[in-house]
């Protein structure tokens, strides 16, 4: 199984919240009206789902990167 995280650009991310609703399990709007992930990692049984996130983000905030990838 492999193991993914999700990179959020915190200071490009609008908190309009489209990540959110495609991937509820991963994604989470904060009170402070950015976008936090619920989880340090996720497996491959989530990726299409934070993919779709990912490709709907209008302002590019987000990438999928292998989970043990630090840069
Ligand atoms: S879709 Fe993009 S801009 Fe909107 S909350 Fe998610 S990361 Fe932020």
């Amino acid at each position: 199984m492999s193991g993914w995280r999700v990179r959020i650009d915190a200071d490009r991310c609008s908190g309009i919240g489209m990540c959110e609703a495609l991937a509820p399990d991963v994604l989470e709007v904060g009170d402070d009206g950015r976008v936090h992930a619920r989880r340090d990692g996720f497996a491959d049984g989530l990726r299409d789902q934070v993919e779709g996130a990912v490709r709907s983000c209008p302002t590019r905030s987000l990438r999928v990167v292998p989970e043990h990838k630090t840069v």
